[in-house]
């Protein structure tokens, strides 16, 4: 039986690799449904390829939609809650969450209800509401698209809890690796999504340089696997060939070593636990030979202390770091704001903030939308200065 793939963001990165597993194998894998917020002639040119029963569009795309998508053998859904219409068909069995930021929370929420297999790219969803999602998350039924999070999940096959001293989390570094905080005054947008080992959608490259990506992923991982935030340990592996390490209790490491390529995750996802051939070739040992680790910059990239104190406080502070971040990105790449201004935004959006300690969803999207006006009007009074 073929598993059957709704891919919510597929015309992005993750989107567009997850076509491309999909596409080598057409025995394993029936495209049901697929969404874009924007980009509807991809849209359009998969669904003439895969005849997916259902495509979805943000409200701002349905016109387009409409008029270019005639065909009438798909419904076309939209409207304010088409991600998770389309993450709980009764035809879907995996859902692949891949759209950018909070948009991903409530989908991925309402399909672990409805039972479905949820293979998640969407990092942002576990960080702002990694208690929530976990809980929801039968065994098996949250799979990490993230590289590193595979990578740590397949290292832990087989490990019972109480032996795991470590999660060593790999950054490449980003384009900046190595820069002192002054120029990084100055790095220009173009610059920033000039990613050295990745290719990626705009907000996680710039999350890439800024290393609150790997924040994110640290928030990710704590609630993944259940670590204390202590136990997650950001090093900098500018190779990116290394993807996760875990350190257990008797000395032993072990780690997971792939080209940099995001199809093994998604592949591993869509078919786990089988592995697929994808005819990705294996590092070499020349290559291996020449890895290398180092302690990332804190001081300089203040984004990775501002993730970790955020998980360590808990309650809402992900969420307000999450939500200050989207918007702060958003406004580096408008050039509104400087690169270094970003971090600066969350944690003044932290320290505005009140409190909250154990958020439902629905004060989650309340404090989303708080710290959403917070973090605009501090770019605004920054821009007027
Ligand atoms: P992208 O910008 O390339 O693509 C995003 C996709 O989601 C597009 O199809 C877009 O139309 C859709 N989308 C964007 N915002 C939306 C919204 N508000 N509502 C509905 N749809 C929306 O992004 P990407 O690089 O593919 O990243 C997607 C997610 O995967 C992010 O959370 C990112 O952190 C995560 N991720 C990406 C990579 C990667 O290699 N690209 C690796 C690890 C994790
Ligand atoms: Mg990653």
């Amino acid at each position: 039986m073929k598993k059957r793939v709704a891919i919510l963001g597929a015309t992005g990165s993750i989107g567009r690799q997850t076509i491309d597993v999909i596409r080598q194998f057409p025995e394993l894998f029936e495209v049901v449904a697929l969404t874009t917020n924007s980009n509807v002639e991809q849209l359009w040119k998969y669904a003439c390829e895969f005849n997916p029963r259902y495509l979805g569009v943000s409200e701002k795309a349905y016109a387009q939609a409409r008029d270019l998508l005639c065909s009438s053998d798909y419904a076309l859904l939209s409207g304010k809650d088409y991600l998770s219409t389309i993450a709980t068909l009764p035809e879907v069995d995996v859902v692949v969450v891949a759209v950018v930021g909070f948009a991903g929370l409530e989908p991925t929420i309402k399909a672990l209800k409805a039972g479905k297999i949820v293979a998640l790219a969407t990092k942002e969803a576990l960080v702002v509401a990694g208690p929530i999602i976990t809980s929801l998350a039968r065994k098996g039924q949250l799979i990490p698209i993230d590289s590193e999070h595979s990578a740590a999940m397949q290292c832990l096959v087989g490990e019972r809890q109480e032996d795991v001293s470590l999660l060593y989390l790999p950054a490449s570094g980003g384009p900046f690796r190595g820069y002192t905080y002054e120029q990084l005054k100055n790095v220009t947008v173009e610059q920033a999504l000039k990613h050295p080992k990745w290719n990626m959608g705009p907000k996680i490259t710039i999350d890439s340089a800024t290393l609150m990506n790997k924040g994110l992923e640290l928030i990710e991982a704590v609630h993944l696997f259940n670590l204390k935030p202590e136990q997650v340990k950001v090093v900098i592996h500018p190779q990116a060939l290394v993807h996760a390490m875990v350190l257990f209790k008797d000395g032993s490491l072990k780690a997971h070593i792939s080209q940099p390529d995001m199809r093994i995750p998604i592949a591993l996802a869509l078919a786990y636990h089988q592995r697929l051939p994808l005819n990705i070739p294996a590092p070499t040992l020349q290559e291996l030979s020449s890895i290398s680790f180092e302690e990332p910059d804190e001081e300089t990239f203040k984004a990775l202390r501002l993730a970790r104190n955020a998980v360590k406080e808990g309650g809402d502070r992900p969420c307000v770091l999450n939500a200050s971040n989207e918007v702060a990105v958003e406004s580096f790449l408008n050039g509104q704001i400087p690169f270094t201004a970003i971090p600066e935004i969350v944690e003044e959006t932290l320290n505005k903030i009140p409190f909250t300690a154990q958020p439902d969803l629905e004060t989650l999207q309340e404090i989303d939308a708080q710290a959403r006006q917070t973090a605009k009007q501090l770019i605004s009074k920054m821009q007027m200065t």
